[in-house]
């Protein structure tokens, strides 16, 4: 079942390794839950793939930077150039490494500032905890191992209120101003006395949707335990199995362990990315992955992941038929 008015959607701007090769952009997500955008890394040229994306930088409030390897944020300066060009005024924030603001910083400082408030938000990489909440969300970090100090990033909906059976309220007679304490949960006292429980007069809400992004990291055992069960995974696949011993010497991992990751974490759908330009064609990253774990995709630029709203009272469609 798919909900249109509240998405839960990761395009692909750039799933390129540290060297761009055949026309792929450096790591950059756009990742849409509701009407707001979450940017995840930014490699250099994130602001052309948004443009070609139709991801709008005025719906982006908050950025997400990994680590400061420049294939994960040299993007920053520009799309931040472009912003002020435009005339934003509303403020910004950026999580990331504690350093990043002093990179930022002393271009702004001989370049112009920006018009707007910049928000620097340092991340500690080595401590998987909530680093920003709203309404709708909560984000955490995920320790990475990397040779840059690096953190991964979850992002989980909130729990929704229970529905409200609307034949309910005419059958009871329910006053609209006890509704939203029947939402949250509560049973309702009716005028003759009687109670009905809460079961009786709400259905299940959609279940929380939820997105794990790991990159860059070699094979982390950790993981599995902090992305358990969620509905899509992004796990960088540097190399393949013919060059294990590559990825564990420059802190990356194999599409084979990726999908070790997302077999053990039980996850719904795992995307690969962040490919060597060593790798002439993808195609077997994603045989070596499927080996392990079926339901993998290859992350490519402009690929466009959508979770659906299911409720807990529907059958889970396909995440196959819902993933494109
Ligand atoms: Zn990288
Ligand atoms: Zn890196």
């Amino acid at each position: 079942m798919k909900n249109e008015a509240q998405p839960f959607q990761l395009t692909l701007l750039g799933v390129s390794g540290a060297l761009p090769a055949r026309g792929l952009f450096p790591s950059a997500q756009a990742l849409t839950i509701g009407n707001r955008a979450y940017l995840i890394d930014c490699g250099e040229g994130a602001q052309i793939q948004m443009q070609a994306l139709g991801i709008s930088p005025l719906r982006i409030h908050q950025i997400f930077i990994s680590h400061l390897h420049g294939d994960h944020f040299y993007g920053l300066i520009g799309l931040l150039g472009s912003m002020a060009l435009a005339g934003r005024d509303k403020p910004l924030d950026i999580f990331g490494p504690r350093a990043l603001e002093e990179i930022i910083q002393v271009q702004l400082k001989h370049v112009g500032p920006v018009p707007f408030p910049l928000r620097f938000q340092p991340v500690d990489p080595g401590k998987h905890q909530l680093i920003y909440e709203n309404k709708a969300i909560e984000v955490y970090t995920l320790p990475l191992i990397h040779r840059s100090p690096a953190a991964g990033f979850l992002f989980r909906e909130k729990p929704r209120l229970r529905k409200m059976r609307p034949e309910m309220i005419a059958a009871h007679d329910i006053p609209y101003q006890v509704i939203p304490a029947i939402k949250a949960g509560a049973d309702y006292q009716a005028a003759d006395g009687s109670l009905i429980p809460n079961a009786a007069l709400t259905l299940d809400p959609p279940l929380p949707r939820s997105y794990a992004y790991c990159s860059d990291t070699a094979f982390n055992e950790n993981l599995p335990a902090l992305v358990k069960g969620v509905d899509l995974l992004y796990h960088e696949a540097t190399f393949c199995d013919d060059r294990e011993d590559l990825a564990a010497m420059t802190g990356h991992s194999t599409a084979r362990q990726a999908a070790l990751i997302a077999q053990r974490a039980g996850v719904g759908h795992l995307v690969l990315g962040h490919y060597s330009s060593r790798y002439p064609d993808f195609s077997p990253f994603l045989a070596e992955a499927r080996e392990v774990f079926p339901r993998t995709s290859l992350g490519m630029d402009g690929a466009v992941f959508r979770v659906p709203l299911n409720s807990a009272q529907t059958d889970p469609s396909s995440p196959e038929g819902e993933l494109h």
